[in-house]
């Protein structure tokens, strides 16, 4: 055995590794650097679930490589397949569990990751924020999400959404550093454009504004959910702190300085947020800005008392919205076949072990 090499489990795994941190493993296994190169390669451009896979290394370095530093961390606890959607339960080492999902639509997959344990957000609609906060997520954590799937379903994501557990600018570092690692080309990096990877936030202002001077063209999803700051309050308690009238010109900036037209989610209550007089504000707030309008209906979630609005009553949202020069579309969300969908993500999922 060489002499100063670590138990395998003190050294973080080859996921998490910068270039250099990969590349002094090999040397002290006295192996030249190109073959670092090589294994940073198979797992950012082919998506691989273990060391087997890493075919362009011989047998007895996948052997060592094995002994000496773990692929991942997060261990896989649950997989649910449904119609449109791929569901896995991840534990970490420290027993904290999240949910990340591959979701198909014609033409494209996409990957949703988890940025937290559960979400201090505490939206009353949303599963994930009923079961409370645990801890922010580590980068690796976020990026193994994504390199895991690809290397156990074997398909590989063109798209990213932080949709799933958590709100991504409560977490704002480690967020912004997987998705540097997410976007940048192979061996660096997983090679995903900015323009598809997309931030899902309740509108967290201060990670709003920041995110306007990085220098990424990243997508932005706000949830607002009510044109009015009293229904808003009610449903997202964060708002409080993060008001309608200081998200919109946070926004605003965002669009302009990063050149980017803004998607605004508004799940759907019946007798909540649905009615002619909501649509017709929302429609007044959003007016004038580079924006669409994604309407969800509501995925039922067993322990909230909402309800999903009919189908008359939601086209007559959409229609008012594109009244008001809106771009709308109504999302009928994938994943509900394996409880995947917005806002029904779990630390506890069913059939868990
Ligand atoms: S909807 Fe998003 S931000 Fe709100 S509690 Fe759920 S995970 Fe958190």
């Amino acid at each position: 055995m060489s002499i100063g090499i670590p138990a395998p489990s003190s050294r973080p795994p080859a996921s998490a590794q910068s270039e250099e941190e990969t590349a002094a493993l090999f040397k002290e296994l006295g192996e030249p650097a190109f073959r670092a190169t090589q294994l940073r390669e198979f797992l950012f451009r082919k998506g691989i679930a273990s060391y087997e896979q890493v075919t362009n290394l011989s047998k007895t370095l996948r052997k060592r490589l094995a002994e000496h530093m773990p692929l991942y961390e997060l261990a896989q606890v649950a997989e649910q397949a449904g119609d449109d959607a791929r569901k896995w339960l991840w534990q970490a080492r420290d027993g904290a569990r999240v949910e990340s999902v591959q979701i198909h639509v014609p033409g494209r997959l996409t990957s949703c990751l988890s940025s937290q344990v559960g979400c201090a957000m505490g939206c009353v609609f949303c599963a994930t924020g009923l079961s409370g906060f645990g801890r922010d997520l580590e980068a690796h954590e976020i990026l193994e999400q994504y390199l895991q799937m690809w290397g156990r379903s074997g398909e590989h994501s063109s798209h990213v959404v932080f949709m799933g557990m958590g709100e991504p600018l409560h977490n704002y570092d480690e967020v912004l550093k997987a998705i540097r690692v997410l976007n940048a080309p192979p061996p660096k990096g997983c090679g995903i454009g900015a323009r598809r990877i997309t931030i899902s936030t309740v509108g967290i202002v201060p990670g709003i504004l920041r995110l306007a001077d990085e220098k990424l063209q990243l997508e932005l999803a706000v949830s607002l959910h009510a044109p009015d700051e009293e229904t808003r309050a009610r449903l997202i308690p964060v708002s409080r702190r993060y008001p309608i009238r200081e998200v919109m010109p946070a926004v605003r900036e965002f669009s302009r300085k990063a050149r980017r037209i803004v998607t605004f989610e508004y799940v759907l209550l019946a007798g909540v947020n649905d009615s002619e007089a909501q649509a017709r504000d929302l429609g007044g707030l959003l007016q004038d800005l580079p924006c669409k309008a994604n309407l969800i209906p509501f995925n039922p979630v067993s322990e909230t008392p909402y309800e999903r609005p009919p189908l008359e009553r939601q086209e007559r949202f959409k229609a008012l919205l594109e009244q008001a020069g809106v771009p709308t579309t109504i999302r009928y969300s994938k994943g509900r076949g394996v409880a995947a969908a917005c806002g029904q993500l779990r630390r506890d999922a069913p059939g868990a072990a």
